[in-house]
């Protein structure tokens, strides 16, 4: 028996959520929420290392990121297709896992795997709802859905501040040692440690900006927010 969870983070490649969201995760940890990953695919196309190193290397990463529950499918690198099959394997694990926000990558990129992650994963989540769809768990549909946006040229709803989780964010990312290490072999595609460090510091610096804060990470929401009170709402505008 699986432990539920408050919030699940999917994305299509290990190292995603480590990029996209990891330091938010990571806050969430250290506030007492339990956190989880689901990768859909393993990486069997990636340039660099094998399926096995980067299993080992999520696996590093989930422990830095102070995650509870992290697991890839069996879906093929390259090939995320949103189809019922997958909507079926990823709505199985939220209803096993049964978290109150879900954070999916936002769905529009570059990377095809990584815009119909975005997709496939809001289609599962109401695949997931379906009372009378058997999938060995009873059904469940996440309260909030949101988007991890930080490729996507798009202004965020908000911003998740992670000037204390950025160093330790940093070395979550670093820990697909396979991928960002120094050396030779796709050395045209893959920018080394010190060019990552100043990359991810960049990214995170200006949606941090857009708060005043030093580091954030960006989400967005497609609900429209509803206020009580006008004097709780919580950004300064000067
Ligand atoms: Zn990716």
């Amino acid at each position: 028996m699986s432990e539920t969870v408050d919030i699940l983070a999917i994305a299509a490649h290990r190292d995603d959520v480590e990029q996209t969201c990891g330091g938010t995760l990571l806050k969430m940890a250290q506030m007492g929420r339990r956190t989880a990953i689901l990768d859909m695919t393993r990486g069997e196309m990636g340039t660099r290392g094998t399926m096995e190193d980067r299993a080992r290397e999520a696996e590093d990463a989930r422990q830095i990121l102070q995650v509870s529950w992290r697991k890839a499918l069996d879906i093929p690198d390259g090939q995320v297709e949103n189809n019922f099959d997958n909507r079926k394997k990823v709505a199985a694990v939220i209803r096993e896992l049964r978290p109150r926000v879900l954070i999916l990558p936002y769905w529009q990129a570059r990377h095809p795997d990584h815009y119909t992650a975005g997709v496939l994963g809001y289609e599962a989540a109401f695949v997931a709802g379906l009372a009378k769809l058997d999938l060995g768990f009873p059904a469940h549909r996440p309260f909030k859905i949101i988007y991890a946006s930080l490729y996507a040229d798009v202004r965020p709803t908000f911003v998740v501040d992670i000037s204390e989780q950025f160093e330790t964010r940093l070395q979550a990312l670093l820990a697909y040692r396979s991928q960002y290490s120094d050396q030779e072999k796709g050395s045209g595609l893959f920018p080394r440690e010190a060019e990552i460090r100043e990359k991810v510091a960049h990214m995170a610096g200006f949606y941090g900006l857009l708060a005043g804060v030093k580091y954030a990470e960006p989400f967005v929401q497609k609900e429209v927010g509803l206020v009580e009170d006008l004097l709780s709402i919580p950004v300064q505008s000067v």
